[in-house]
């Protein structure tokens, strides 16, 4: 069953298109089930309405014309349902509905089961046979199975179809993602690529044919040279038998069969890369639909041969792109360091595969302005290269092609934007107050050089929150105690005599360093923030020394540590605070000069702290609650899987109830509370965070100024109520419902749209 199931998901993953897909899959399921009957009914959710799309067994005319309702026959009702229907005589059940021209009349024995993705409904997969007859437990589990691995292909594959039915009237259907950085963007699609894996490269054409040629037989060559150097270092070291698999490469390398084929594809335009990747891609499709397990793992040495004459064209041709000004740039795994590598181009917007709002490379575009869309599983990166995109970044939906009615609405909607941030612009100077003068501290999150001074610019109160491991991750070893100093420094200097809160080094979980991989099975719950820094000393010292040594002539150092769950942490974490600050004083020291013992806080992002707080208060100097991650670990929810996003929210009633916990907490014990969580960057958020009890909110540059005007049109008592009336609510939605209502009311709709 096993071996037909893969089979099966392996063939239709290699089709091209969705009608490819769909005609392999009903095939597939025939042979597989030996039934006579195997149709594919899709939901179109504009017209609600099943759509024969594809069948073996019945009327092929029919396909595509054939239609049922939401709510009409079998299959209508198994949408309905979202369960499997099993019935031996179709006809007597009193949802049938006889459909002549399908040509069905014989076939008794049916058996229709959903296809269902993230809750919705994509379709119904039916079987079916003359004879009446019970359909066997394992045909019933078969195709439940099947149509749970098919959900997630053929959710990518409707959205591809996009690409060849763009003109149409006004663009209506997208690609879904996650909203990670608001505003809207026009431009260009790049898609930036990891070197050496050839599935990633995309759709790319060439001007200059004979070039791109040349480029290949170097590649070639090249490839052949470190093969044979492969073969000969290893020579003595492995079996004969091992050593052949070189020769076995060096003979795909040279047939003549491959790189023809290669050349054939350049020569109809194409990029080398490419050519190679669709070559490539056909062998791979045959040799992993082989039977013989031998022969399909061969497929994995085609790869790794493709991989490294890859990896050899790309050192000859591939310059790091100059990224043109007005791109949108899309990538398979938008990191926060390639995310940081790109800051000083022109990128109008970011588009990621994976990831989500809360995932580093998020922050690091909101941080710089920069309208993102993470978690669009449906983007096929391969065939986007190039086209023309609509970023809608508010709503999470990228537009493929749009046609001039839809650029000319984002182009208004633009305009209404940079109108709206050029009105509020004129307040950046102005303190943050409530109506009635209760002032807010608004901070800045800030992990760039280049954010600081444009930070300084919103009239910010100061930096809450500076991600050390942004330059870490710039770099290509940790930087030494002198590197480290200059940064910190014209960090300070910005900032001069506000206050200016860094955080240790803070990796892990999604934050890596090439020069430093942590890899783990779950690596939220592993090896991250103070616990690699308290495990690695050497390391922690040296950038503790490094920030004091900055500090120097600066009066407003605070100091953050990262992921602190336990007492002893925290404990040995002051201790080598303080073994860094005397070292660095003493040697202040003589040459005349002293630093000021900084403020020392703890993040509060692990729910376990919560029930500490009292022991924690104690030893420091302020509690900065980290709700990105504090969310992340009470809701159970990985904040980058796309998955589970829906659970993923600052409005879960469970969460407001710690954080007015802290808050009340934190006033009773008198510990300066700060919130440096990307929730303190929603306008809504905002005011049940002031309403609870928070004076100091750290958020991306781009949030300040809606921050400002949304809490400074309410009374500090009216933010207090507001507070108190969601707390009774059950669930998110209804606080996120009477939020949005009460901004409603005071005119401020505006700004939810051009918030988070
Ligand atoms: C947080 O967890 O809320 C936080 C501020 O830290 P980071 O997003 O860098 O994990
Ligand atoms: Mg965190």
């Amino acid at each position: 069953m096993l071996e037909q199931l893969r089979q099966v998901t392996q063939a239709v993953s290699l089709a091209e298109g969705q009608q490819q897909k769909l005609d392999v899959i009903v095939h597939e399921i025939c042979a597989a089930l030996k039934v006579q009957v195997c149709s594919i009914y899709l939901a179109d959710y504009n017209l609600h309405q099943f759509v024969l799309m594809a069948t073996r067994g019945l009327n092929t005319d029919c396909v595509g014309r054939v239609t049922l309702g939401f709510n009409e026959g079998i299959v209508g009702l198994i949408g309905q349902r979202e369960e499997p229907i099993h019935l031996q005589k179709v006809s007597e059940h009193p949802a049938y509905r006889y459909i002549p021209e399908v040509n069905e009349d014989k076939f008794n024995a049916f058996l229709g089961v959903p296809i269902i993705h993230q809750r919705k409904v994509l379709g119904v997969i039916v079987i079916q046979q003359e004879a009446p007859r019970q359909f066997e437990l394992d045909e019933e589990t078969f195709l439940i199975t099947l149509a749970a691995q098919l959900s997630s292909i053929l959710s990518g594959s409707e959205i591809s179809e996009l690409f060849e039915h763009s003109s149409g009237e006004l663009f209506s259907r997208t690609i879904p993602g996650i909203p990670a950085s608001s505003g809207v963007a026009i431009g260009k699609a790049r898609v930036i690529f990891p070197l050496e894996n050839i599935h990633s490269i995309p759709d790319r054409k060439t001007d200059d044919i004979e070039a791109e040629l040349k480029k290949l037989g170097s590649a070639v060559k090249s490839t052949h040279r470190q093969l044979e150097k492969m073969s000969r270092r290893m020579r003595g070291k492995v079996s004969e038998q091992e050593l052949s698999l070189f020769d076995a490469y060096q003979q795909i390398l040279g047939s003549k069969g491959l790189g023809a084929e290669v050349e054939e594809v350049i020569r109809q335009g194409f990029w080398a890369a490419t050519a190679l990747r669709k070559v490539i891609q056909k062998h791979l499709n045959e040799f992993k639909l082989m039977q013989d397990p031998y022969l399909r793992e061969r497929a994995n040495d085609i790869e790794d041969l493709a991989n490294r004459v890859l990896a050899q064209l790309l050192k000859s041709s591939y310059k790091p792109q100059k990224i043109e000004a007005g791109t949108i740039v899309v990538a398979e795994n938008f990191t926060a360091a390639m995310l940081a590598e790109l800051s000083g181009n022109d990128v109008v917007g970011i588009v990621s595969v994976k990831g989500s709002s809360t995932s580093h490379a998020a922050i690091l575009a909101k941080a710089l302005g920069v309208p993102a869309i993470m978690g669009l599983e449906a983007c096929p990166l391969t065939r986007v290269d190039g086209k023309e995109l609509i970023l809608d970044g508010y709503n999470g939906q990228l537009y493929v092609a749009p046609n001039q009615t839809l650029v000319n609405q984002y182009q208004t909607l633009l305009e209404e934007d940079r109108q709206l941030n050029e009105e509020l612009s004129k307040e950046d100077n102005l303190p943050c107050l409530t109506k009635d003068g209760c002032k807010i501290s608004l901070m800045i999150n800030s992990s760039l050089g280049t954010d600081s001074a444009r930070a300084r610019k919103t009239g910010a109160d100061g930096i809450g929150l500076y991600r050390t491991e942004i330059p870490f991750m710039q770099l290509e070893q940790f930087p030494s105690e002198d590197v480290q100093a200059c940064i910190y420094r014209d960090l300070l200097h910005e900032f001069n005599d506000l206050p200016v809160t860094i955080r240790t080094l803070d990796i892990g979980g999604d934050k890596q360093l090439d020069y430093f991989p942590i890899i783990e099975d779950n690596p939220f719950l592993g090896w991250r923030g103070i616990r690699v820094t308290l495990d690695h000393p050497e390391i922690f010292l040296v950038q503790l020394r490094a920030i004091f040594k900055a500090s120097e002539g600066f009066g407003a150092l605070k100091l953050a540590l990262p992921m602190v769950a336990t007492v002893e942490e925290l404990d040995e974490s002051l201790r080598l605070i303080q073994q860094a600050f005397e070292e660095v004083s003493e040697e202040l020291a003589l040459i005349g000069k002293q630093i000021k013992r900084p403020k020392i806080g703890l993040i509060l992002e692990i729910p376990a702290t919560v029930f500490l707080l009292k022991n924690f208060a104690s030893k420091v100097d302020f509690i900065s609650v980290g709700t990105n991650d504090l969310i992340q670990y009470m809701m159970a929810v990985d904040r980058n899987n796309i998955r589970v996003k829906s659970l993923y929210s600052h409005f879960q009633p469970a969460v407001l109830g710690v954080l007015q916990q802290i808050a009340n907490e934190a006033e009773a014990l008198n510990i300066p509370l700060q919130i440096c969580g990307e929730m303190a960057a929603d306008p809504l958020a905002s005011l049940l965070l002031v309403g609870m009890g928070f004076t100091e909110l750290s958020m991306n540059i781009g949030s300040l100024a809606r921050v400002k005007r949304a809490v400074s049109r309410f009374d500090l008592v009216e933010l207090q109520q507001l507070a108190e009336e969601v707390r009774d609510f059950s669930t998110e939605a209804k606080v996120k419902d009477h939020l949005l209502k009460v901004m409603e009311q005071r005119g401020l709709g505006g700004l939810v749209r051009a918030g988070n």
